[in-house]
């Protein structure tokens, strides 16, 4: 319900939102844009590289602290910021996953789910009904207290935002698969249909033409950002919906999910095969530029509808980036040639399902349980294995570029465990190993409580998460040029994230508008689901949590809040393994929340500390 909480807006401005909302709240919230450019690292930010974000971190507040959750990941922190949760709590805990038995129909025989889907997602309501977030949105919360509600953009993220709207009448929701029944395109509202139609705009999204295709071992990926499809998204939010926002008169939410600068960094074309100049060349500075471009234009809509002086806008990533490195000397699927897809001397994508196959002697089928048959050049095509019967596999693995997850469905999970963690930390693409506190404590990791990945949940809980090793290429600020292990088909020298390194934790962060202060710099840790509980404080939502980890706002960030508290810096090791393998954490600490900011054997992650 909305709360009676504006403390500073312009008394005119206040009568004028009263007079067009109904029911006996004493004021209206002021209107929230929530900017996702997703894979936006918060060095990536000048003046010069992406004027509209500099001048909004310069004019509003500055979140120098900032953190991504972890894994590092897209839908991982789409539901942090939907929620407000941390993500023991909301369940999703990589953008691909075991989503358990049996298969879902979408990916059915696959029983690793990619949740970047708009079908997957269904599948995953209907398991897991009403949703398999089992906490309520920001934006179903804003719905049901009468606000105007959209979110548009990246296909998988943005229907996150209201995962159970999905009849295009609640929330407008519009991304990749719109217009495009055969990829599952949730609705579009028959008025918001024929606005689009008016306005010239069509009702399908345009697919992402020369941003698409990655390239391969011996074909240089992108040079183009995703320009084309992003205008019709920002048309679709500047000349449709925020209009119509405007005329409808009442308080509104809008998500925009920019895919830029992730998509474009992950595919570019500029560095192939070489860590340098990595994701830092020109294609990944001009969807940079195309995000910053989506914001100004929105921001320009803003003021051409008269709301500029009533809407806060929120800019953050979901995640940091880093460059792949597909380099180890100890994998023995390093040492193997599969000449139909990978560099000789280079790891395949599904490396550490082949060796962990080969060091359990654990039988390797692909994440459709189909053989993969290595001496004929084939390997995991995405990462994703069974290990053993595939029926009735010991091991399901889930790669996440800078980490992999594990589940072990079986019983003797317990004595399992173990030996995976010892051929594991034998690897020296391993940084972190965490293992889940009901399988007991094993030398060299740390439980996936002690990174926030134990709370109340109703997913497959994951048993083992890995975080791959992390370097500086060298450079000044080693944010901005850290190379990574990857579980993924992309090359060496194009762009990923997932890890627990800070150069994939870190994230941009600033926000601006009548409920932020101005020319503020927040050194307090601030994470993506303390943004989404900030968002919720500012629209006067109460929402009944059922998790526990509920994320803390950003109070010190607020207009009339106070200074920016300071957080307790913490080391945790983990006991060490035979070898001396040791996980070290490193958090920050305020108000009983604990920020991660990386993790990783000494000398295997970037730590962003001198
Ligand atoms: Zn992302």
């Amino acid at each position: 319900m909305l709360t009676a909480r504006r403390r500073f807006a312009p008394a005119a401005v206040l009568t004028a939102l009263l007079t067009s909302v109904a029911g006996p709240a004493l004021a209206a919230p002021h209107n929230v844009i929530l900017f996702v450019a997703d894979g936006l690292r918060y060095g990536s930010v000048t003046p010069q590289t992406a004027p509209e974000m500099a001048a909004v971190k310069a004019g509003g507040v500055d979140f120098v602290n900032s953190h991504a959750m972890y894994p590092t990941l897209t839908t991982v922190n789409a539901s942090a910021l939907a929620t407000g949760h941390g993500i023991g709590d909301t369940g999703d805990f990589a953008n691909s996953a075991f989503a358990g038995q049996p298969p879902l129909p979408s990916v059915n025989p696959g029983l690793v789910a990619a949740y970047e889907d708009d079908v997957v997602q269904g599948d995953m309501n209907a398991r897991f009904a009403p949703s398999y977030l089992d906490e309520e949105t920001v934006l179903a919360a804003a719905r049901g207290a009468g606000l105007q509600t959209a979110a548009i953009g990246k296909i998988g993220p943005t229907a996150i935002q209201d995962v159970t709207a999905r009849d295009g009448v609640s929330t407008i929701v519009v991304d990749d698969a719109t217009g495009h029944p055969e990829f599952g395109g949730l609705p579009l509202a028959p008025e918001i249909a024929k606005a689009l139609k008016d306005t010239g705009l069509g009702t399908q999204a345009p697919d992402r033409g020369l941003n698409q295709d990655p390239g391969s071992y011996n074909r240089s990926g992108v040079i183009r950002a995703n320009v084309e499809q992003q205008d019709w998204f920002t048309d679709v939010a500047t000349k449709v919906v925020l209009p119509r926002f405007a005329k409808n008169g009442k308080p509104f939410v809008m998500v925009f999910w920019s895919r830029d600068p992730d998509g474009t960094q992950h595919a570019q074309g500029d560095s192939l095969n070489e860590l340098v100049p990595g994701i830092n060349g020109e294609t990944s500075l001009a969807a940079v530029k195309n995000a910053d471009n989506d914001l100004a234009r929105i921001r320009q809509a803003l003021k051409a509808q008269g709301l500029d002086q009533t809407t806060d806008v929120v800019v953050v990533a979901d995640h940091g980036f880093s460059t792949i490195s597909r380099q180890s000397a100890t994998s023995a699927a390093g040492k193997m040639l599969f000449p139909l897809d990978v560099k000789a001397g280079f790891l395949p994508s599904g490396f550490l399902a082949i060796d962990l196959s080969k060091a359990l002697g654990l039988k390797l089928n692909d994440s459709y349980g189909l053989d993969v048959d290595l001496k004929g050049g084939f390997h995991p095509r995405d990462g994703g294995a069974l290990l053993g019967d595939p029926a009735k596999p010991d091991v399901i693995i889930a790669a996440n570029g800078g980490s992999d997850l594990m589940w072990l469905p079986q019983a003797d999970a317990k004595t399992l465990a173990p030996k995976i963690v010892e051929a594991l930390i034998a690897e020296d693409y391993i940084s972190a190993v965490f293992v889940d506190d009901r399988l007991g404590s094993i030398p060299g990791t740390l439980p996936t409580s002690a990174i926030g990945l134990k709370g109340a949940a109703i997913t497959p809980e994951p048993a083992i998460v890995v975080s791959f090793k992390s370097f500086s290429t060298g450079c000044a600020d080693p944010l901005m040029c850290a190379a990574e292990n990857a579980d993924t088909p992309l090359q060496q020298g194009q762009g990923i994230h997932g890890s627990l390194s800070r150069a994939d934790t870190r994230n941009f962060m600033a926000a601006v508008g009548p409920d932020f202060k101005a020319g503020f710099r927040d050194t307090a840790p601030v994470s993506n689901a303390d943004i989404g509980a900030t968002l919720a404080r500012l629209l006067g939502l109460s929402i009944a949590p059922k998790g526990k980890l509920i994320a803390r706002v950003a109070e010190e960030a607020l207009a009339g809040g106070p200074e920016a508290p300071t957080a307790t810096r913490r080391e945790v090791s983990s006991a060490p393994a035979a070898g001396g393998f040791v996980t070290v954490l490193r958090q920050q600490e305020l108000d009983g929340h604990a920020y991660y900011d990386s993790a990783g054997a000494p000398g295997r992650v970037v730590t962003g500390e001198p």
